[in-house]
């Protein structure tokens, strides 16, 4: 709840005030991008939709993400910032057994998902078939090199098992693997979700892999043609879209 009223309380222009001249431009307000050295201002704000955008340097979001940028803050540090500005009573309080274990939950789950991310890419650029089956479909439908890369796109192999054993063997627990929704787990055994697929990796607003998209290549396969991940502790998809990271 305090969060929220933060958040809700916090004015975009306002706070990017204390720091940036701006100038008001149609609905919008422009100024000097105080994250890149610029002579004409491309640094945008939109009073209506709460956001920044420098479309000299890429960097936006909203007032909580202007401070931890531009104060170098963590996300608390921001919002507890945001609080003193606008005399909000932030309630600091310990933290029960059960959060911790959610906490830890959920850290594990953006590390296996970190794994996964590096393993389907590492597939996509080095493997024989990921090169062939899916480094090649995006250079027919025109990816370039570079977004590629920028968008972290990856393969995930045919084999059953590929991803899940592997990560096994690289110390990850299939607990996670399994809640993750990488791996499911059945009478016949331990396999992965996503197979014969390229990959989309799905960023959260920190820019944490908390999901995947993955389309199929066979024209006579069986499954759904796009598949993505089950909602996770760390993957609401209703909170998510994709590519806002960027
Ligand atoms: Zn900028």
């Amino acid at each position: 709840n305090t969060i929220q009223r933060i958040i809700d309380t916090a004015d975009i222009i306002d706070v990017v005030q204390d720091f940036v001249n701006l100038k008001k431009r149609g609905v919008n307000y422009l100024g000097l991008c105080p994250f890149h050295n610029e002579k004409t201002p491309s640094f945008t704000v939109s009073p209506s939709k709460g956001i920044y955008k420098c479309f000299g340097c890429g960097k936006g979001g909203n007032a909580v993400n202007f401070i931890m940028e531009h104060e170098h803050l963590g996300y608390p540090e921001a919002l507890k910032y945001l609080a003193k500005k606008y005399n909000i009573e932030v309630v600091e309080k310990e933290q029960t057994v059960e959060e911790i274990q959610q906490q830890n939950e959920r850290e594990s789950l953006l590390i296996v998902s970190k794994f996964a991310n590096s393993y389907f890419q590492e597939n996509l650029h080095k493997s024989d078939e990921g090169r062939a089956i899916g480094l090649s479909y995006f250079k027919e439908r025109g990816f370039r090199d570079d977004i590629i890369k920028k968008f972290e796109l990856g393969y995930s192999p045919e084999k059953r098992d590929a991803l899940t054993s592997w990560a096994q063997k690289s110390g990850y627990k299939l607990e996670f693997l399994e809640k993750s929704g990488l791996s499911i787990v059945s009478e016949t055994g331990q396999y992965d979700r996503f197979r014969g697929r390229v990959m989309f990796p799905i960023h959260g607003l920190s820019g944490n892999v908390i999901g995947f998209g993955g389309r199929i290549l066979k024209t006579d396969a069986k499954t759904a043609k796009y598949l993505n991940s089950p909602e996770s502790e760390i993957y609401h998809k209703s909170q998510v879209l994709y590519g806002m990271f960027y």
